[in-house]
């Protein structure tokens, strides 16, 4: 069918795509994000899902989103501002603040959405934003969308951090520091404790980002504040429910002001419907058990410590991690396609981050780790990194 009038344009750009090996095709799974899954029939290794406590599919969590569906149905029919607020909603929110220990707290149906919704939300045009360098999309389109002055200090670098809010001086207007608590990409963790303590010092508000933290790290699962130490001494804090709570949609949580007035005027809050009461029932169900049972964060890390200690010893450079992300150095991007299709061979399924996902000459494997893993798992994998070393040419430590 030849295109509508106006879209000439887009088989060209589909073409220039595909000519640079840009173009993403999608990978289908036959079910639920168990260790092992059937793509296209074939039993494969998942080593790329964000599922990191295994909940997605648990029988509890997945009880937790039946009973809601029952309750509430599948659709909260209408906006949080209109007739959408559950009271689901709000105990969902209530169990949120007390783990994050804020005062309170609101979700939204995506962390996406919260973070486009939130940052336009506390500044704009005449403000500033510090941005680390690695941040998330979300954020760095919250920042675009705010219209504010975006800064970019290097990646996860204090000094460069307290430059940059030096250089902007005294002019007036509000400042942001945003930052990934868990840096998505390559699973190490932003410098919070010298973060939290500069911008004080500077006056400058602080939004962190705990998507890759929450379940995974501090002692109750809290996320990366809670494993510094650090609770109640950042402003905003975001995160998801759609990785470590295996359910699907975003907070913010924060005191009362704040979220007081979030309700009015974040633009990702207001103008979309509530979040489903099965993500929100599921994602109660696993605060529960991110609660009551610390084994899988033990369990998680212990299977993370293996991979990474067998893989180094394959002569692999391991990217350092605090987090359920493992990134396997490669270096150039066709090396690293070469890496994914050998483990794609052994039925390992995890991608090749390429530029201009991560800086050129970079390129790595990101493996993720789910407390469900078997100690074969990660065995399987080892063998599959194995086969795949002499093709990671430059990959030598
Ligand atoms: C996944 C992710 C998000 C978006 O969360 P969703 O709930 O998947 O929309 C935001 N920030 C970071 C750092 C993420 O990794």
């Amino acid at each position: 069918m030849s295109g509508r009038p106006g879209f000439e344009w887009l088989p060209g750009a589909l073409d220039a795509l595909r000519d640079r090996d840009l173009l993403r095709v999608l990978t289908y799974c036959g079910g639920a994000p168990n260790p092992e899954v059937a793509i296209d029939g074939v039993p494969h290794l998942l080593l790329a899902s964000n599922n990191y406590l295994g909940l997605a599919n648990d029988p509890a969590v997945v009880a937790g989103a039946r009973a809601a569906l029952e309750e509430f149905g599948a659709g909260a029919g209408a906006s949080r501002l209109v007739t959408g607020s559950l009271e689901l909603h709000r105990r969902l929110e209530e169990r949120i603040a007390a783990l994050k220990r804020c005062e309170d707290a609101l979700v939204f149906p995506t962390g996406f959405q919260a973070n486009v919704g939130t940052i336009p939300a506390l500044v704009g045009r005449g403000d500033v934003v510090f941005s680390d360098a690695l941040n998330h999309a979300s954020l760095i389109d919250g920042c675009r969308l705010s219209g504010a002055e975006v800064v970019r200090y290097a990646h996860a670098d204090a000094d460069a951090l307290e430059a940059a809010i030096r250089a902007s001086g005294d002019r007036p207007g509000r400042r942001l520091v945003v930052t990934d608590t868990v840096f998505s990409m390559d699973g190490d963790l932003a410098p919070l404790p010298a973060i939290v303590e500069l911008a004080d010092r500077h006056g400058c508000m602080v939004m962190v980002d705990e998507a890759h933290a929450t379940g995974v790290l501090g002692a109750s699962g809290a996320g990366a504040l809670e494993h510094f130490g650090l609770e109640g001494r950042v402003g905003v804090v975001m995160g998801t429910l759609s990785k470590a709570l295996g359910a699907q949609g975003g907070y913010v949580a924060g005191n009362l002001d704040l979220c007081d007035y979030l309700r009015t005027r974040d633009r990702g809050f207001v103008f979309t419907t509530a979040l489903a009461p099965a993500a929100a029932g599921a994602a109660m169900a696993a605060l529960d058990i991110v609660r009551d049972e610390p084994e899988r964060r033990t369990r998680l890390h212990a299977l993370v410590a293996r991979l990474v200690a067998g893989a180094r010893d394959l002569g692999y450079q391991v990217l350092p991690t605090d987090s359920a992300v493992v990134g396997v150095l490669i270096g150039e991007a066709a090396d690293a396609l070469a890496v994914g299709a050998s483990l794609r061979a052994d039925r390992v399924w995890a991608p090749a981050i390429r530029p201009p996902s991560v800086p050129v000459g970079t390129a790595r494997m990101r493996l993720t780790v789910m407390a469900t893993h078997e100690d074969r798992h990660i065995d399987w994998a080892l063998d599959a990194l194995a086969s795949a070393r002499p093709l990671a040419a430059g990959a030598a430590r």
